[in-house]
This record gives C-alpha cells, sequence and structure tokens, in this order.
C-alpha cells in the first residue's frame, strides 16, 4: 500500500515507529500547522490528536487518534487502513530523515562504525540523505517482535481467539 502520512507535532513517538514499519512519513516537530498544508498531496493521510488540526483539516485524509500511547496509536492507524502484515517493510526507511536506506559495502563501514559491530555484522544500510550508517542490532529483533505481536493481536482479535498474549 502506497501512502504518506503527515503526522502532526504531537505524534512523534507514532511518526519513528511508522518509518520504522517503511511508511513514507513526514514529521517536523517544528512546523507550524500551516505548513502541514503545504505538504499534503492526494492520497496523503493527516494523522493528529489535536481538534484544533483535524477542524482545520476536515476536508482531507484525516485519522483523528485518541490514544496517548504510541503503540496503541499505531493501532488505530492499522485499523483505520485495515492494514496488514504485508504492506509493512520493516527497517527500509531512514529514521532520521525519512528517505529509503541503500545497501551499502561493508568495507566501506569500516571505519565509521564500532569495531565489534564490524567484526559482528555483514549487511549494512545507508540513508543516502543523511549518511546514516543501519545494522541489525539487538534493538532490531525487540522491534520485529513487537511488530510481529501488534499484526498477531489484530488477527486474533479478527477471528475471536483467545491465545495468551506475549509483551
Ligand atoms: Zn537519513
Amino acid at each position: 500500500m502506497q501512502v504518506t502520512f503527515i503526522a502532526d507535532r504531537t505524534l512523534g513517538r507514532l511518526a519513528k515507529w511508522l518509518r520504522i514499519l517503511g511508511f513514507d512519513t513526514l514529521y517536523d516537530p517544528e512546523a507550524a500547522d500551516s505548513r502541514l498544508h503545504d505538504l499534503c498531496r492526494p492520497g496523503s493521510v493527516m494523522l493528529t490528536r489535536t481538534h484544533r488540526v483535524r477542524l482545520k483539516f476536515r476536508s482531507r485524509n484525516l485519522i483523528f487518534i485518541k490514544s496517548n500511547d504510541p503503540e496503541d496509536q499505531l493501532r488505530e492507524v492499522i485499523k483505520a487502513l485495515n492494514l496488514s502484515q504485508a504492506d509493512v517493510r520493516p527497517f527500509s526507511r531512514c529514521l532520521i530523515c525519512n528517505t529509503p536506506i541503500e545497501l551499502i559495502e561493508k568495507e566501506s563501514v569500516r571505519n565509521a562504525v564500532p569495531d565489534y559491530v564490524w567484526e559482528t555484522q555483514n549487511d549494512f544500510r545507508q540513508c543516502p540523505r543523511c549518511r546514516k550508517i543501519y545494522w541489525h542490532g539487538s534493538h532490531t529483533d525487540r522491534s520485529m517482535e513487537r511488530i510481529k505481536s501488534l499484526f498477531e493481536g489484530l488477527d486474533k482479535h479478527k477471528v475471536g481467539g483467545s491465545h495468551t498474549e506475549f509483551s
């Protein structure tokens, strides 16, 4: 599913999670509400938690987020758009600047990552814009687990199952 999210400034952690899932997510904590207008494109989906922004953008595709918890906020987005695990591309996008990241040669990051990382990892990706380097770390595993449980939880909910939830 090709969608661009525009998150208002109250939704920084949700924006980060959407980027972890690989969604094109515009988020600028400094941006005024009026700037959000400029970012709108056909097909983009506005995310907000404030009634003021909701009123201003009532003619747009908008999801009004109710929860304060980033993981529940993510569930609200997933439910509203009926997203499935097939729609996500985890760890394909820079978390800092939202640019799709690219595979790079291991040799080229020799002096740019800690020694133990270079010695234990083989796959490195880099953001072509801000140059941040990404690799598979323990936080990646934890995030993958959370992503899995996020969608599993929803699927179970759909079929009315009563499996034990792990968190
Ligand atoms: Zn970047």
